[in-house]
This record gives C-alpha cells, sequence and structure tokens, in this order.
C-alpha cells in the first residue's frame, strides 16, 4: 500500500495547490546516479566532487579523467539540472596536497573555497574540466562553491569560473552565518544560493559536526538554523535568485515543508529520501508550509519546532 502511495506520487515536486519545488538528488558520483534516477529527480542538486580526488590524496586527478567522471553524471540528466560542487577538502575531508597538516582546528581552517583560492591551479583545473564534460549537452549546468563567507569570496569564485569560460550559473553555498547574514551581498556576484545545513548548523551551534555527543546542536529543526533559511530565501526574493537547500535537513519530509515554507526554492537529498519527501509535499499546500515555517520559528527548541510544524501540516 505504502509502494503504491509513492508510485502514485511520482512526478515533479510541487506542493498540493501546484507550487513547484524542484527535487533533486545529491550525488557523490557516477555511481549514485542510477539510484538518483529511479527515484525521480528531477536533477543534481549537489554532486560532491570530492570522489575523484579521494583515491590519491597527495595529487589532484588529471584534467581528462575529471572530464570523464564529470561527463557520466551531466548525461544521465539530460534537459536536466546538475549543480556540480567544486572540491570541498578539508575539515572532515583532508587531501595531502591541499589541507594544512598542522591546524588547530580544521573545520575553522583552510578548507572549502579556502583552500581553492589558495591553490589556484586546482580550482581552475576542475573548472576547465566542468566546462569541457558541459560541451556540446543540453544539460542545464550550475557550479557553486563551498564555504563562501563573504561577498569577496563570491567573487573569487566567480572570477574564476568566467576566466575557465565556464557557460553555467555560478552560485555559492551557504554554509557559514556570515553568508546567510549578508546573503543580499554575496548575491551581488553570484546568481544563485545553496544552503549546506549541515556546515550551516555546525558553524551556527559551535558544534563539531562529527562530535556525536553534541547532536543535539546538529538537529536542523533548531529555530536559529530556520531563521538563516529564511534569510537566505528572502534575500534570494529580492534578488530574483534562487536558494536551494542541499543539506540533510531536505530529506526530512516535515521539515522539507517547513523549509518550502520559508521561501526555499528546490530541495536536494539523499535519493532514498525522494519518494517520501515528494508524497509529503504534495499532501499539503504552500500556505499550510507558510503557516507550519512560522509556527516552528516561533518555538524556542527544536523538538518544539518540529511539534509546532506537525500540528499544523496534520491540521490539528
Ligand atoms: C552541508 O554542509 O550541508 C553540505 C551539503 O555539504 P557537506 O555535507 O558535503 O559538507
Ligand atoms: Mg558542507
Amino acid at each position: 500500500e505504502r509502494k503504491a502511495a509513492l508510485t502514485a506520487a511520482s512526478g515533479p515536486g510541487a506542493t498540493s495547490d501546484g507550487h513547484k519545488v524542484p527535487l533533486l538528488a545529491n550525488v557523490g558520483g557516477p555511481a549514485d546516479v542510477q539510484a538518483a534516477l529511479e527515484a525521480g529527480a528531477e536533477g543534481v542538486g549537489l554532486f560532491r566532487t570530492e570522489f575523484l580526488f579521494l583515491d590519491d590524496s597527495s595529487k589532484a586527478p588529471s584534467e581528462d579523467k575529471q572530464v570523464a567522471a564529470y561527463r557520466q553524471v551531466l548525461e544521465a540528466f539530460p534537459e536536466g539540472r546538475v549543480v556540480v560542487r567544486v572540491l570541498d577538502a578539508g575539515a572532515d575531508k583532508p587531501l595531502d596536497f591541499l589541507t594544512p597538516g598542522d591546524e588547530p582546528n580544521p573545520a575553522l581552517g583552510v578548507r572549502g573555497l579556502r583552500s581553492l583560492l589558495d591553490h589556484a591551479e586546482v580550482l581552475d583545473t576542475q573548472l576547465r574540466a566542468l566546462a569541457r564534460a558541459a560541451e556540446g549537452l543540453p544539460v542545464y549546468l550550475e557550479v557553486m562553491a563551498p564555504m563562501v563567507a563573504d561577498r569577496s569570496d563570491a567573487k573569487a569564485f566567480a572570477d574564476a569560473c568566467r576566466a575557465a569560460g565556464l557557460r553555467a550559473k555560478f552560485g555559492a553555498m551557504v554554509e557559514i552565518p556570515s553568508a546567510a547574514l549578508r546573503a543580499r551581498s554575496v548575491l551581488q556576484e553570484v546568481e544563485f544560493l545553496s544552503l549546506g545545513t549541515n556546515d550551516l548548523a555546525q558553524y551556527t551551534f559551535a558544534a563539531d559536526r562529527q562530535v556525536g555527543a553534541l547532536s543535539r546542536l546538529q538537529d536542523p529543526w533548531q529555530p536559529a538554523l530556520l531563521d538563516l533559511v529564511a534569510l537566505s530565501a528572502d534575500a534570494a526574493k529580492a534578488e530574483g535568485k534562487s536558494c536551494g537547500v542541499c543539506g540533510e535537513a531536505a530529506a526530512d519530509p516535515m521539515l522539507a515543508c517547513v523549509l518550502t515554507g520559508l521561501g526555499v526554492t528546490s530541495l536536494s537529498m539523499g535519493s532514498s529520501a525522494l519518494p517520501y519527501v515528494r508524497a509529503t509535499l504534495a499532501k499539503h499546500t504552500l500556505a499550510q508550509c507558510e503557516r507550519a515555517a512560522a509556527a516552528a520559528r516561533a518555538a524556542d527548541s527544536a523538538p518544539e519546532a518540529r511539534a509546532a510544524a506537525q500540528a499544523v501540516l496534520s491540521g490539528e
């Protein structure tokens, strides 16, 4: 019965009153593409390109090797949208040739875009490989940078994309509270935002995502995190640009409704969550999602926010 309900709910993501919310997949490489297609993903909202770099942590893979891997993912979504994140090395994903080994606090150190700006040749090779991989394909390519802190980071990334001759939309991940607080300023340089709620929670609550004892503070239902999501989505709306979510928060069906109510324009998640998010979204109107979002933000803790949203969405 559950299976029948899920099959019936296939197709593009939308609320019951037809407000469209594209449902995209998070993939780590070509091996994840089949599952994304089977789950009915409308594209890829987060292609974590780290996988390619993990084989040999002493140097970057060649441009040709990168082109082949990127092309496999792009070819799987003809006419679809694929958002590629440039290499996010450091902290929980260290690479010998990029990551300083002597940092006292790697999560607050040289990671993500910071290490790419220190190693321009690595970023340039990756951007050139992406440009070559997309050549001749009808795919709608978007490229984004992890760990953007401010407008100057966003500009440095956009400049590198232009210099590489990339014909794609350039975006910034919002994973650092400063980027959410000044989202309109970041949006002067890039065309879209994508909220990485895993890191955004880590940096908002000063709670290392790898420390299990702090899981309470990593809960994406925390009202303070929802406030930062709202700031980002409002800024994107004011600038006429999009603001998606690609962190784990999007995989929680009820939270996906709340994020929609906060004004997020697409949701990207691990493929296994897609059918459940699609089915739950399809049961609620946009106005209900907005009321659930307001109720969650009015709460003082994650459990209270969850209960408040649940009450609205179940029509209590
Ligand atoms: C995030 O931080 O939410 C995110 C999507 O990126 P990653 O989990 O790969 O750091
Ligand atoms: Mg992240």
